[in-house]
């Protein structure tokens, strides 16, 4: 049992570490004596502890760089500090699979407690972080520091205008509202993640997005609750405010959509045809989906020979094109690489660090942009504590 003093935070880091092979204890240990001051390193020492075979450990830390663990708990509902609970394991809730541990996480079920907890973090300034079901973003091998909520609140009513809470799955609705003879969503079929992701990035396939089809949203922002039109998402392709670096948190609750009434026979062969193309294309290997946006400049378009034409006529280069052309495919960094399927596609073929992942994302950037002339810009996002890692 070792209780060291950590000038980082703002408390006592006590830490219960007990290792489970000699490598461990030496990280260990060495990090206790070297590096009383680096929290980090002694959580990264902790965690492979955790993964050897008889390791386990404990520990109640501190967050950065103003509030403690305790203190961002104090600032919880009272049912919602009963649900929350510390370090766990970003991996476990992100498709690619990678990422460290949030020091305190939330599963929301429930708009009203989301709410609740939103605006407690967002009146104190504390961090936070919203999460849908992890099919979007990277979480560094650090982990996330502050509050992590997960939304999995699920209501619904479908209809023409359709009511429904962000973190209801995508593909759920999609495949209800095709089966009700509402059309506008039939590109979702297949892709992963919630209502309020999709928001996020503006979601789409096949020429559709998710953008268009909104009606008003309900949102918590600085502390506030309250419903707005879809002008405050400044959404455009595969983006909106709230994908900006310097956006202030906000979250969305629940939003309205504007589906047309169709005959469902032809939006099921419609959502089958997209699920088919996507089947042959798509590595079904843990990923993030797309690493990458595609390009929209026809002049870039126009100079690429094997670009096919009717990409050439919409001013399209996929990132995939680019990046197979650079050879990319088959790629391969540890346990993260360039699926050989799908050139834009970055894969977790096991035991990938999100720092592996980002190795060959800078591969691939560097091999575009060098060949072409081109900056790939992420489709992924990057959350939580990357510092160490750059
Ligand atoms: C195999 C595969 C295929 C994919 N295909 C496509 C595709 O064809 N088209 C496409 O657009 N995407 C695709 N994606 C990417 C991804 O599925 C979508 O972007 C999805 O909408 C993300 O939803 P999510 O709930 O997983 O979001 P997350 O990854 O959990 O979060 C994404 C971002 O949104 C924020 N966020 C999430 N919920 C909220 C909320 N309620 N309020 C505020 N912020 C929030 C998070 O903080 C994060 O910054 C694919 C992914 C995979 C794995």
């Amino acid at each position: 049992m070792v209780q060291i003093q950590d000038s980082y935070c703002t408390l006592p880091v006590h830490c219960l570490f007990s290792a489970g092979s000699s490598r461990a204890c030496a990280e260990g240990a060495s990090a206790l004596t070297i590096c009383q001051n680096r929290f980090q390193r002694l959580r990264r020492a902790a965690q492979n502890g955790a993964a050897c075979l008889f390791g386990y450990y404990t520990f109640m830390h501190t967050t950065a760089p103003n509030f403690t663990l305790q203190q961002i708990t104090s600032l919880l509902p009272l049912e919602v500090r009963a649900q929350a609970r510390p370090a766990e394991p970003m991996s476990a809730h992100t498709t690619l699979r990678v990422g460290g541990l949030a020091d305190m996480f939330f599963r929301a079920e429930d708009t009203k407690a989301l709410a609740a907890a939103v605006q407690a973090v967002q009146r104190a300034h504390a961090p936070c972080v919203l999460l849908g079901e992890g099919s979007n973003v990277c979480v560094a091998d650090a982990g996330v520091r502050g509050l992590v909520i997960q939304n999995a609140c699920a209501g619904l009513q479908l209809g023409q205008t359709t009511l429904v809470d962000c973190g209801f799955n995508m593909m759920r609705l999609a495949f209800l509202a095709v089966r009700a003879g509402l059309g506008g969503l039939e590109w979702a079929i297949g892709i992963p993640g919630t209502v309020g992701g999709a928001l996020v990035s503006n979601a789409g396939a096949y020429r559709g997005n998710i953008g268009p089809l909104v009606r008003r949203l309900e949102v918590v922002e600085q502390g506030e609750r309250k419903w707005v039109g879809p002008e405050w998402m400044e959404f455009s392709y595969r983006n909106s405010r709230l994908r900006c670096p310097d956006a202030p948190f906000a979250a969305l609750l629940q939003v309205e959509l504007a589906l047309a009434p169709c005959d469902s026979a032809l939006l099921r062969a419609r959502a089958r045809d997209y699920q088919r193309q996507r089947i042959a294309k798509q590595p079904w290997i843990p990923s993030a989906g797309s690493y990458f946006k595609n390009i929209n400049s026809s002049p870039l378009a126009a100079s690429l020979p094997g670009l096919p034409a009717a990409l050439k006529q919409a001013g399209v280069v996929p990132a995939a094109f680019l990046a197979e052309a650079c050879s990319c495919k088959g790629l391969r960094i540890g346990d993260a690489g360039v699926s050989m399927r799908h050139a834009n596609f970055i894969v977790n073929y096991g035991s990938a660090a999100a720092a592996d992942i980002r190795r060959v994302a800078n591969t691939v950037r560097q091999r575009v942009r060098e060949r072409f002339g081109v900056e790939l810009e992420a489709e992924v996002l990057s959350l939580g504590d990357w510092e160490e890692a750059d």
